[in-house]
């Protein structure tokens, strides 16, 4: 048996001809940067999301290192986020010249701890970046509510949750910006990097198009140092056929879900927990036991791929030690670290291995 975390071949083949047309359509045009093909796929996700604005971008991290730059955020500055998370998350922070501050996490949803929130807010705190961690929403209304009371920014990560949502509103749609990453293995992935920022302030995506472009609106009249940061013609055209693609592959991830919550619910592991609100898109379904470690040691004989999201907080991350963290601060996240495992989860697994999996862990398990 042969079980990957993830298979893009599987779902390429499901769509080469498409794919592969799409290519050649942007080859034939010669038009690689800025091109219409980007700006369909803005206005086909900023209708999705229900915003007003989409700005492609080079790629997630970029996302968010502009969108924090165009809401003037920088040295001095601290914004909060949470410890659990892939290393963009607090590194755009820090990029950026201001200070990552870590609030622990909810032991059931992983998601940032929203009453641990106002303990973290002083004075510098700018803007709040909560991360919808495996594609499951955190409470941004609650989240809005906090910030307008402080008076700061909500950035939605929303790398892992494109198509998620929380009472039925999209991923990305409630805070001041949100921002996702289109990496091959995100659930809607570019055959490269890319990555988008929607938002409803037309001032700001004015200035997000303004700060990928070298900083100008006008060519070669130059407003502010900006970036180079674009998602290229022929990546956003093969997000164009694969977005045709993702409620559909959103929901094939939920069935498995399901699947395996039904398998594996007597045994003694703990299954990702559920906000009622939530409509997850298991970007990653994640196990916890304290036996993690043994479980993918037996998987991994077996042939079944496993991963590990995270093995380590930001907050005890060597490239943080001068923030001054130390084991034992952000206790739901570091246990977290220690207990969790990702097991094959994506549209293309079939209904025989995933019970072969289960299988698998009911044989170790009990
Ligand atoms: C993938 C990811 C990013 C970064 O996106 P890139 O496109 O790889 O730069 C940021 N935040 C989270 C939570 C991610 O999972």
């Amino acid at each position: 048996m042969s079980i990957p975390l993830l298979d893009l071949k599987a779902q390429y083949l499901t769509i080469k001809a498409e794919i592969n047309q799409a290519v050649s359509r942007v080859l034939d045009s010669c038009r690689f940067i800025l091109g219409p093909e980007m700006k369909a796929l803005e206005e086909e996700i900023a209708l999705y999301c229900g915003t007003n604005e989409a700005v492609a971008v080079g790629n997630g991290t970029d996302a968010l290192i502009l969108t924090l730059k165009a809401l003037g955020i920088g040295p001095g500055d601290e914004v909060i986020t949470t410890p659990f998370t892939f290393f963009a998350s607090a590194e755009t922070i820090a990029q950026v010249g201001a200070t990552p501050v870590f609030a622990d996490i909810d032991p059931v949803t992983l998601n940032l701890d929203l009453d641990k929130l106002d303990a973290k807010i002083t004075l510098r705190t700018r803007a709040i970046i909560p991360v919808h961690i495996f594609g499951q929403m955190v409470d941004v209304e609650r989240i809005m509510e906090i910030a307008s009371r402080h008076d700061l920014k909500v950035i939605e990560d929303a790398a892992q949750a494109i198509g998620a949502e929380y009472k039925g509103k999209k991923a990305g749609s409630l805070g001041h910006a949100g921002t996702f990453s289109f990496f091959p293995t995100k659930n809607l992935g570019a055959y490269g990097d890319g990555g988008m920022i929607v938002t409803n302030d037309e001032h700001l995506a004015a200035e997000l198009r303004m700060l990928r472009f070298h900083g100008c609106r006008i060519k070669y009249y130059h407003e502010k140092a900006g970036y180079n940061s674009r998602l290229d013609e022929i990546q956003a055209a093969i997000l164009r056929v694969k977005f045709r693609y993702l409620d559909q592959w959103n929901e094939a991830r939920r069935e498995k879900a399901g699947l395996y919550d039904r398998l594996l619910q007597s045994l003694p592991l703990t299954l990702p927990g559920q906000d009622p609100y939530a409509k997850q898109i298991y970007h990653l379904y994640v196990l916890r036991s304290k036996k993690r470690d043994n479980i993918i040691k037996y998987l991994s004989a077996a042939g079944v791929a496993t991963g590990i999201y995270y093995p380590l907080p930001l907050h005890l991350q060597r490239a943080f030690r001068d923030l001054g963290y130390k084991e034992g601060d952000l206790p739901v996240a570091e246990q977290a670290c220690k207990e969790a495992l990702a097991i094959p989860c994506y549209p293309e697994l079939t209904k025989v291995q995933q019970k072969e999996i289960a299988a698998l862990l009911i044989e170790f398990l009990s």
